[in-house]
């Protein structure tokens, strides 16, 4: 089987975007792939958390992988602090990665710049693509699923990989992309324009896998438009409306070009009534599943099997690194 790894932040609740980005193909690629989710935990810290809330939230991330339809039968799933072999590559990756690089990423522009007080940007928001990188580089998989947002830091671990083995011989096995298909970005509900985020401060603007049927309901309802009122597809234009048919059209496995055909004629309101309406449909098995598996206290037995297995694996390569570099 071709090995798989992906790993999402618990930097807040998991969105409908991660669902739709990422998590909803897992579930289809667990059987054909040999596949290691992480719950990021580490990169997490790169922006202020609180203790407790993070806990939480990885717990919460975990569990919710789980009720989409994960089989940890299958499937390797860990928190990524349970496994120092990542924060210990990380670091020899540092040491070969130039500021200039860092410095290009787009992830790290846009969040330090939102970041309160600028002229205090954390040294590990900058450095996130390294521990990516380490991330990828320590499980030698095929491919690593991420949406676009992502592809970038991929790009820096395939290149972070091929210089390694050209200065200290052959290490790293050089990793690939794997978009998604129709590299879904779901944008922001307030503000189309940017993507959908977890760690957004507008809760308005984001749609939550646990969100209850009343908010999704409001959060739609009140999702920025235009004053056209024509259901067109034209993300251009037109991304507020455009946003919602691609997650219409990805819930309804049709295409955005199909429903403009179903809306012709209709208003916004009615098409938003029934994308809250879908929305909560599909959420609704996730969240009593999620509610299931809380109540068995299973979590923590799941996700310390997961650290094991990643532990075996991990380990290995990060030695054998580390003699690489000579550091034995
Ligand atoms: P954060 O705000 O902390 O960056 P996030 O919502 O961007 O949170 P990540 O943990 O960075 O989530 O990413 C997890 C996975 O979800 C990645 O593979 C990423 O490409 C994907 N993803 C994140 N946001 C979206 C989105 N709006 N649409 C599609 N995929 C997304
Ligand atoms: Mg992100």
């Amino acid at each position: 089987k071709k090995r798989m790894i992906t790993g999402i932040t618990p930097s807040g609740k998991m969105t409908l975007g991660n669902y739709l980005g990422v998590v909803k193909n897992l579930i289809d690629w667990q059987d054909e792939y040999d596949l290691f989710v992480f719950i990021a935990n580490l990169h997490a810290i790169t922006l202020p958390q609180n203790p407790k809330q993070l806990k939480q939230n990885t717990e919460e991330i975990a569990a919710l992988y789980l009720a989409a339809g994960l089989n940890p039968e299958n499937v390797v799933i860990f928190k990524q602090s349970e496994v120092p072999a990542h924060s210990e590559l990380g670091w020899l990756l540092n040491t070969q990665t130039s500021m200039g690089e860092l410095s290009r990423m787009t992830q790290f522009k846009d969040k330090s710049q939102k970041l309160a007080n600028k002229s205090s940007i954390p040294a590990g928001l900058f450095n996130y693509p390294t521990l990516m990188a380490a991330d990828i580089l320590l499980y030698e998989p095929d491919f690593v699923p991420v949406g676009v947002d992502q592809k970038q830091h991929v790009e820096l671990a395939r290149d972070l990989a091929l210089r390694f083995n050209n200065k200290y011989g052959e290490n790293f096995k050089v990793p690939e992309p794997l978009l998604t298909k129709n590299k879904i970005k779901i944008m922001d509900l307030q503000d189309p324009t940017k993507k959908m985020s977890k760690s957004s401060l507008n809760p308005k603007a984001v749609l939550y896998i646990l969100d209850e049927p009343a908010i999704i309901r409001k959060k739609i309802a009140s999702a920025l438009t235009d004053s056209e009122n024509v259901v067109r597809y034209d993300p251009e234009n037109k991304p507020g409306v455009s946003n919602l048919m691609t997650i219409y059209a990805l819930l309804k496995n049709t295409t955005p070009e199909n429903i403009e055909h179903l809306w012709e004629g209709k208003n916004y309101k009615d098409f938003k009534d029934d994308v809250a309406e879908e929305i909560i449909a599909i959420l609704e098995p996730i969240q009593k599943n999620y509610q299931e598996i809380k109540r068995s206290g299973k979590l923590e037995t799941i996700l310390n099997e997961g650290a094991l297995r990643a532990n075996r694996v991990a380990q290995k390569k990060v030695t054998k690194t580390r003699k690489k570099m000579g550091l034995n």
